[in-house]
């Protein structure tokens, strides 16, 4: 059976590629019927906190992306963070010295140092040089009396370590490139190094899907998991999968301070989270040549991890808000409505969010759906419909103003007020009919007439929008801007 883990640190606020990295080991657990392990590697208080922890969670639920195992789902290799595991660790690392595995390395760091830039003057390996490797007893027992201080260190085999990346292909790492690791700390705190395959090991991870910036860290791993394995604590090396970087701006890898990558942003411009994770699965796989829209439910059942692209993926913008938008349209009428809600009741301008009025709403719906992006744009294309007085915009005035509209606006109300008022076309004839009388198009016509009622340049159809105002209020909004 197919076992993946989600396992961030909690700190700072989710970024885009933690969240894609989430979305392909749910995608692949999904479509395998296997399981979503969920697991926390809280092991750094300095830099960890619980509101990040938080944040986490919330933005999987966001997502949608569920999880058989972990926090609050609870499972049979509980407790899932690992700040609550120590004492496992603490029993492993000492199983890997008991065994020979590992030793207590005195270096200092001054030491190291030193003998690092030497190395490389010398254009020798600059990794660890093995000097603890072998200490006798006497050497210990002398060192300790001396006050210095151990970390403990992983004797990586002298063998070159092969291994086939899901995503890459086969991958030869040599002994030179990969020094023996640190993995407890002299202060008896176990490293990432120790805590992520011990746990993979004992949850019985079978597919590791993550970044390519841990690449390097797969075969000190995968050396680990060979150790655990004859000490009886792992029972199989898991397979890994290597997910491409993602490229910014300036071809530079996104970086998880930069603005765009912050899943907050996201949620806050009113992405929807099918949209967004549509993107995010573009960002090193695809779901056929020609298609980029999807259902979660399609990038499930086609997910294959073999078809991810190891070539770098570069984040658009542009286009993550296109597929946005291509599934905003997808919405039934109530879809839309439920989902445009919470921007709709946000207190803005003078709007008050009790005058909401859904069965309008759902009426200029339709017209709406097709030209928001995020669902934030909703309240610049719908306020008109909500407001006593609509939105004053200078610039908008001035520039549909132009000339002397005030004769035009006369003509304009007296042609609507005679107008039928239950159709968009009747409107559309008052507004041509009194542009002709003035030697305008239709363009130049309802310019003011859109800014008179709407208090924009732009927006929905200007006479679709009209009849859903009702006739009362677009003739006073005409007066109130002839006054
Ligand atoms: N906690 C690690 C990180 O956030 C997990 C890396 C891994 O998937 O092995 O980078």
């Amino acid at each position: 059976p197919v076992r993946v883990r989600f396992c961030p640190s909690p700190t700072g606020n989710p970024h885009v590629g933690l969240v894609r990295t989430a979305l392909f080991n749910w995608a692949f657990a999904r479509h395998h019927g296997g399981t979503m392990v969920f697991r926390i590697e809280d092991t750094d208080a300095a830099r960890d906190s619980e509101e990040s922890y938080n944040q986490l969670l919330d933005s999987l639920r966001w997502l949608g992306l569920d999880w058989d195992e972990g926090p609050e789902a609870g499972g049979p290799h509980a407790p899932y963070r690992q700040s609550q595991r120590m004492d496992i660790y603490q029993d492993v690392a000492q199983k890997l010295k008991a065994g020979g595995y590992a030793y207590e390395c005195f270096c200092t760091a001054l030491e190291l140092e030193v003998r690092r830039d030497a190395a490389r003057a010398a254009g020798k390996p600059s990794g660890y040089d093995g000097t603890c490797r072998n200490l006798s007893e006497d050497r210990i027992a002398r060192y300790k009396a001396e006050g210095r201080e151990a970390i403990v260190r992983f004797r990586m085999p002298d063998e070159p370590i092969t291994f086939t990346d899901l995503v890459r292909g086969e991958l030869t790492f040599n002994p030179d490139n990969v020094p023996d690791y640190g993995i407890v700390r002299a202060n008896g705190a176990p490293l990432y190094t120790l805590v992520n395959p011990v746990d993979d090991a004992l949850m019985e991870i079978t597919h590791v899907l993550r970044g390519e910036d841990l690449l390097s860290s797969t075969p000190r791993q995968i050396a680990l998991y060979k150790a655990l394995i004859e000490l009886g604590i792992a029972k199989e090396i898991p397979q890994f999968g290597h997910l491409p970087y993602v490229m910014g701006e300036g071809n530079k890898k996104l970086s998880k301070r930069d603005p765009e990558a912050s899943l907050n942003l996201y949620r806050e411009r009113g992405f929807l989270p099918q949209g967004l994770l549509n993107y995010l699965s573009l960002l090193g796989w695809s779901i056929a040549e020609d298609r980029d829209i999807f259902t979660i439910e399609e990038m499930v059942a086609a997910f294959d991890i073999k078809d991810v692209n190891a070539n770098p993926a570069r984040f658009d913008l542009k286009k993550c808000e296109h597929i946005n938008a291509e599934h905003l349209r997808k919405l039934s009428v109530e879809e839309f409505t439920a989902a445009c809600e919470p921007w709709l009741k946000a207190p803005y301008a003078n709007w008050k969010p009790e005058s909401f009025d859904r069965a309008a709403f759902e009426r200029i719906a339709p017209h709406a759906q097709t030209r928001v992006t995020v669902l934030s744009d909703i309240t610049a294309n719908v306020d008109f419909l909500f407001l006593d007085e609509p939105v004053e915009d200078e610039a908008s005035w001035t520039k549909a103003m132009k000339g002397d509209p005030a004769a035009l606006l006369t003509t304009a109300r007296a042609k609507l007020e005679a107008a039928d008022w239950t159709s968009p076309e009747s409107l559309k004839e008052a507004v041509l009919a009194a542009g002709e009388e003035h030697g305008l198009k239709l363009g130049k016509a309802q310019a003011p007439v859109r800014v008179a009622v709407t208090g924009r340049t732009v927006g929905l159809p200007l006479f679709e929008s009209l009849e859903i105002l009702g006739k009362d209020k677009t003739l006073s909004r005409i007066d109130t801007a002839l006054a």
